[in-house]
């Protein structure tokens, strides 16, 4: 199941899970819009790969025993394990090769 993480990993913003701010990549490593645009350029500081908005989990029980009532989102806070130095660099290598290419 998608782990619906608490916070941008690059600035710290709380991203809710019905934020509709908030971009995952695959590994579900977590970001706000801003900062994936920003200063990501679409490049995860922790893969390499791309991001993709994170679907808002149902607020209501619309099927039963299935929102985010039931599987609640992660309150766990995640940081970056890099510092920003290196993550420009890393970015400044990885986001000239398009998203399905890398
Ligand atoms: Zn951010
Ligand atoms: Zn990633």
């Amino acid at each position: 199941m998608l782990d619906l993480r608490p916070n941008c990993e690059y600035c710290g913003r709380d991203l809710p899970a019905d934020s509709a701010d908030a971009r995952i990549c695959s590994y579900e490593c977590t970001f706000c819009a801003d900062c994936v645009e920003k200063h990501l350029k679409n490049v995860c500081p922790n893969c390499g790969g791309g991001f993709v908005a994170r679907p808002i989990r149902p607020g209501r029980e619309w099927r039963p025993g299935v929102s985010r009532t039931h599987q609640k989102p992660s309150e766990k806070r995640v940081h970056l394990k890099k510092d920003k130095a290196e993550i420009n660099v890393f970015v400044a290598k990885v986001s000239g090769v398009p998203a399905r290419e890398r």
